[in-house]
């Protein structure tokens, strides 16, 4: 085996090992515990089993939020805010890891092995429970795995597109940031704002071609997207967003935010090729392990 990855989500924790072409070799899951010292157990159980047979073995473990300066965890769902979790992993497992942010592993698995590969500057968008992203330079990271460049999310949505809607505090504790309108919950927000109704992002996939106040919601959730994406090129000018995450699996989803991309972008300026990952779930352990592989050849 090459390095073994572990995805640490909000229902459940999966540890991924591969081998030397990085291909999945074998794979365990368990559910996440809801308290802190549960949940270390449990990831020393997985650390335990997949390094049975090669102890040195490089371990990366992505997982969404941030760690402060001192090493705190802020994550909306993890019960691990405010732990030191990489040092309390670190002695749990009596071993060293590396330890990712979601959407940087994410980034960097499709930018090395999937729909990013070949391209300078790709950025990595998940829009699920939370928006998480990531930007890679030529295959590598941009940042340290656990900081928060690329955190696009949290940057506030503009009044251009976000004037006629309610401000919604974020989960990060500052309001009315992209992912408050952007993520699935922000999805089932716009819904509720234009049609009265609480809908599930899939209701809303459903049935946006047949009520023309989901419809609005969709398209004002493209738009939203769509300045987030044009916000990152401001920036760092991706030559291709990479889109992951269970919003990402919504039919016509690519083509209507390219649509809402051209509408909204600098005349004649080149826009950011918009793709699908090609790796799926797997990406944000196999992104963790790449970057564990990494920090072992230093
Ligand atoms: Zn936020």
């Amino acid at each position: 085996m090459t390095a073994v990855g572990l995805d640490l989500g909000g229902s459940k924790i999966e540890a991924q090992i591969f081998d030397a072409d990085w291909a999945l070799t074998d794979k365990r899951r368990v559910d996440t515990p809801q308290n802190y010292h549960a949940l270390l157990n449990a990831i020393g159980d997985l650390v335990a089993w997949s390094k049975a047979d090669q102890p040195n073995v490089p371990i990366g473990i992505g997982a969404a939020g941030v760690l402060s300066a001192d090493g705190r965890a802020l994550t909306a769902n993890l019960p691990a805010t405010n732990y030191k979790i990489v040092h309390d992993i670190r002695a749990q497992i009596d071993g060293g890891i590396v330890y990712v942010n979601d959407g940087r592993a994410f980034a960097l698995s499709e930018a090395v092995f999937g729909a990013g590969r070949g391209h300078d500057m790709t950025l990595g968008l998940i829009l699920g429970t939370g928006v998480g992203a990531g930007m890679t330079w030529r295959g590598e990271l941009v940042g340290e795995p656990h900081s928060i460049a690329g955190e696009i999310g949290h940057v506030a949505a503009p009044l251009s597109v976000c004037r006629d809607l309610p401000v919604i505090e974020c989960g990060c504790g500052r309001s009315a940031c992209y992912e408050a309108y952007a993520s699935g919950p922000g999805l089932s927000r716009l819904a509720l704002h234009y049609s009265g109704e609480t809908l599930s992002p899939m209701d809303i996939a459903d049935q946006k071609s047949k009520s023309p106040s989901v419809q609005m919601a969709w398209e004002k959730w493209c738009e939203i997207v769509s300045e987030m994406i044009i916000t990152s090129s401001f920036h760092i000018a991706p030559d291709v967003v990479v889109l992951g995450g269970g919003l990402s699996k919504i039919a016509g989803v690519i083509d209507d935010l390219a649509i809402a991309v051209d509408k909204r972008a600098l005349a004649n300026v080149k826009r950011p090729k918009i793709v699908l990952a090609e790796a799926g779930d797997a990406s944000g352990a196999r992104g963790a392990a790449y970057a564990a592989y990494l920090k072992g050849q230093v």
